[in-house]
């Protein structure tokens, strides 16, 4: 392999379009756009009101089969099937997600795709960017301080400060706040009790942010959060401590789509990120929509694999946005096919096209699911990397043809849009065709049954355990009125399974739900089926301790 440039030595090396020039070809003028110096904008969310009669372009999911550790590249097939669909002359927008500061200082690697297929300036993007986490952050805490305060100032309410659900939040990869005890000191340094910090993307609330479909909802979503339960077992609300107003007034900016481009000069919206697990791992609905009446193609990725991924992608947030993908691009590797076949990690890069061959169940499952539980179009994306070789990358396309799907490889990362003209031209056939996307559940299903239904339909499983824990809280919060709300699993995203070590396409397993709790201003369930980290922690050597700037000004070290 010849010495490849780092994915920031080639953003350095890229010229990008003064961003008023990037909004205009979206038909924005200056007025429209809130100017973050000369390569950021914000895009003010009441547009999407003005627009209401538009005609939607189409709108275009990336997923894919479950991955390996280092990740199989759907933001970086996603970037490149924007700039294909651009180079074809299209008009298109990207809709991402921003990227979190924690893992950025934690394991290298940051989320504005890869190669020649990225969003820019990547080093904003993948740092403060235009500070939407840290107003999240803000609100976030702004609850946590009113929730604090009232129980200082005599407990009205009788908050049961054992049943405190509400943390509190930092945008950082730091394990030593993980479990903390504060208020201590006296009477006059607030009520001494546990608590905890999450990472700020795990954040209820950014969950809020990326299901709102206007400013009103927004409100009415940051109203609903529970913080606690009362000593009586009744919920606390935002609204109930009078929170949610001031909350709103600090999210007024973040709720507005943030404009860049791609290394190609395509539009992308990067917007929202939360969790993948706990929350529904997908950027705003506003931005999608926006996108959507900008651009006759808009291009969105869902985090981890497509059962969990594109299962929360349809089955939570298409259903609160009253959105519909046109198409679904399944990427798929060679290495993640081998690691299903059974090689070790660290052997992916050398050739095994037997052991590819023996992973491809896994992604027949994925497609399996698309094609028939959702009924969507699907075109698979062998995302091609330095170490594949043609035999594997054969093996691949050969299994798809066989099985009548759509099959591109894609060489976006090393050759930008021209190396995504054949996906462009694929995905742009394949929105054609009529799709009828149905959900796995319906909303009215019991909170058990929307579970039972995404495991045996979505993972392939034999069927769901239920821990006596679990089925307490469900049976809680469907007295508490909350059965129903669309269900958001937190599940590994290494098997169909709740093990991790269960690779290709298992059958044989139950799923075991630990745990049930309800995320009521997001509007959502969420089912953990296994011990969910919410606040990430720094490896040994943290990738912080390569990144530096120099005299003038330059950022070195940074992926
Ligand atoms: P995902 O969005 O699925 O997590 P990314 O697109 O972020 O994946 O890619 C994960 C990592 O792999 C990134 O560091 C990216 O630069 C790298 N990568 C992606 N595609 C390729 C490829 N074809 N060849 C080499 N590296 C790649
Ligand atoms: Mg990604």
């Amino acid at each position: 392999m010849t010495n490849r440039l780092s994915d920031i030595d080639i953003a350095k090396a890229s010229q990008m379009k003064p961003i008023k020039d990037i909004g205009m070809t979206l038909g924005l003028d200056e007025e429209q756009l809130e100017f973050y110096g000369k390569y950021k904008a914000k895009l003010s969310a009441l547009e999407l009101e003005k627009l209401q009669d538009k005609a939607d372009g189409k709108l275009i999911l990336v997923t894919a089969i479950t991955p390996t550790p280092a990740g199989e590249g759907k933001t970086t097939t996603s970037v490149g099937l924007a700039d294909g669909l651009h180079a074809l002359n299209e008009r298109v927008v990207l809709a991402l997600r921003e990227p979190s500061l924690g893992p950025v200082f934690g394991v290298k690697g940051g989320a504005a795709g890869g190669g020649y297929a990225q969003v820019v300036p990547m080093e904003d993007i993948n740092l403060h960017f235009t500070g939407d986490f840290h107003a999240i952050g803000a609100a976030h805490n702004l609850l946590s301080a009113m929730l604090d305060n009232h129980i200082h100032h005599g407990n009205p309410l009788g908050i049961d400060s054992r049943r405190i659900t509400w943390k509190r939040v930092v945008d950082m990869n730091d394990r030593q706040l993980r479990y903390i005890v504060d208020g201590l000191n006296g009477k006059v340094n607030g009520v001494p009790r546990e608590d905890g910090f999450d990472i700020t993307v795990a954040s209820e609330i950014m969950a809020i942010l990326c299901l709102s479909n206007s400013l009103a909802d927004l409100k009415d979503k940051l109203s609903r959060i529970i913080v606690a339960y009362t000593f009586d077992g009744q919920p606390v609300t935002a609204e109930d401590l009078k929170a949610s107003g001031a909350m709103a007034v600090l999210l007024k900016d973040a709720i507005n789509p943030n404009l860049v481009q791609t290394l190609e000069h395509t539009p992308a919206l990067v917007h929202g990120g939360p969790f993948a697990n706990i929350a529904h791992g997908c950027n705003s609905i506003l931005a999608t929509k926006m996108a959507m009446k900008y651009a006759d193609y808009t291009v969105t990725e869902a985090g981890f694999g497509a059962d969990l991924g594109a299962e929360k992608f349809l089955d939570i947030k298409c259903r609160l946005g009253d959105l519909k993908p046109d198409a679904v691009v399944l990427v798929a590797t060679v290495r993640a096919l081998k690691m299903h076949g059974g090689v070790d990690k660290k052997e992916l890069s050398t050739e095994n096209v037997e052991a590819v061959r023996q992973g491809l169940p896994n992604l027949e499952k994925h497609l399996d699911n698309l094609q028939n539980v959702y009924g969507l179009p699907v075109v698979v994306a062998i995302n091609k990397f330095p170490t594949d070789t043609d035999a594997e990358l054969a093996a691949v396309q050969q299994a798809c043809e066989v099985r009548g799907v759509e099959v591109s490889l894609s060489e976006v990362w090393e050759k930008g849009g021209q190396g995504g003209i054949d996906l462009a031209k694929k995905v742009i056939a394949l929105a054609e065709q009529p799709a009828e996307l149905q959900y796995a559940y319906e909303l009215t299903d019991s909170i058990e049954d929307k579970i039972q239904k995404i495991v045996t339909k979505v993972y392939g499983g034999k069927g769901i355990q239920l821990t006596p824990q679990a089925k307490r809280e469900i049976a809680e919060l469907e007295n508490l009125g909350f059965g129903q709300l669309p269900v958001c699993m937190a599940k590994t995203q290494y098997s169909f399974s709740d093990d991790a070590t269960l690779l290709g396409a298992p059958s044989d397993f139950d799923v075991t739900v630990q745990q049930v709790k309800v995320s009521a201003g997001a509007g959502f369930i969420v089912v953990l089926t296994g011990a969910v980290m919410t606040m990430p922690g720094l490896p040994k050597v943290p990738a912080a301790e390569k990144i530096t700037i120099s005299d003038s000004g330059e950022i070195d070290g940074l992926f």
